[in-house]
């Protein structure tokens, strides 16, 4: 397997996140939030996504996993839980991409029964042509096609998470 064609450079990425703060900013106006990420893949995004929010928020996280090497298994694994309550508070679930739903649909399903006052949505990719279950986006960065992405975050196998761009990682031809 290797690194195959860059689809979103640096740049590219921050611009989308800086878009996306603004919206998150504009929304959230005189309320305060909490952020909660979707480890691991989400660490990047999350923490560059959060630089830019300038309302009032607390950060908690969730690991959560349904994926082996490039396949998901239908079944969501939780590994860490969070420790905030958010019984009555506005959260925002960052997740880094959405492929067919499966995992941010449980994780949505899971938190609203603790009671939040508003749940809302925020994932970088979207992987719309795979989708299985139907979960709502509120804020979306890039659609991108049915390829897997590698990169600012997103791993094959815990490896190249690290690298500052997303690409599409192809099998050896
Ligand atoms: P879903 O439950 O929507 O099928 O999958 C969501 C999770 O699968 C993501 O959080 C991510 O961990 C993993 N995933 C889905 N597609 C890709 C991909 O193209 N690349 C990587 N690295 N992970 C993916």
């Amino acid at each position: 397997m290797v690194v195959g064609k860059v689809l979103f450079s640096p740049e590219d990425i921050q611009n989308k996140v800086m878009e996306l703060a603004d919206e998150i900013n504009r929304d959230y106006r005189g309320s305060e939030l909490v952020a909660i990420g979707i480890l691991k893949g989400a660490f990047m995004f999350f923490s560059d996504l959060v630089k830019h929010i300038k309302i009032p928020l607390t950060i908690d996280f969730i690991i959560a996993s349904s994926y082996i090497k490039t396949d998901t298994t239908g079944e969501v694994k939780i590994y860490y839980d969070l420790r905030e309550d958010i019984t009555n508070r506005d959260v925002l679930l960052i997740e880094d991409i959405v492929d067919t739903g499966i995992t941010l649909n449980f994780l949505r399903e899971r938190l609203l029964s603790r009671a939040p006052r508003s749940l809302k949505i925020c994932a970088l990719l979207d992987k719309k042509d795979r989708r299985v279950v139907d979960v709502p986006i509120d804020y979306k960065g890039f659609e991108i096609p049915n390829e897997y992405v590698v990169g600012y975050g997103l791993d094959f196998d815990d490896q190249y998470r690290n690298l500052p761009y997303i690409a599409i990682f192809k099998k050896k031809v």
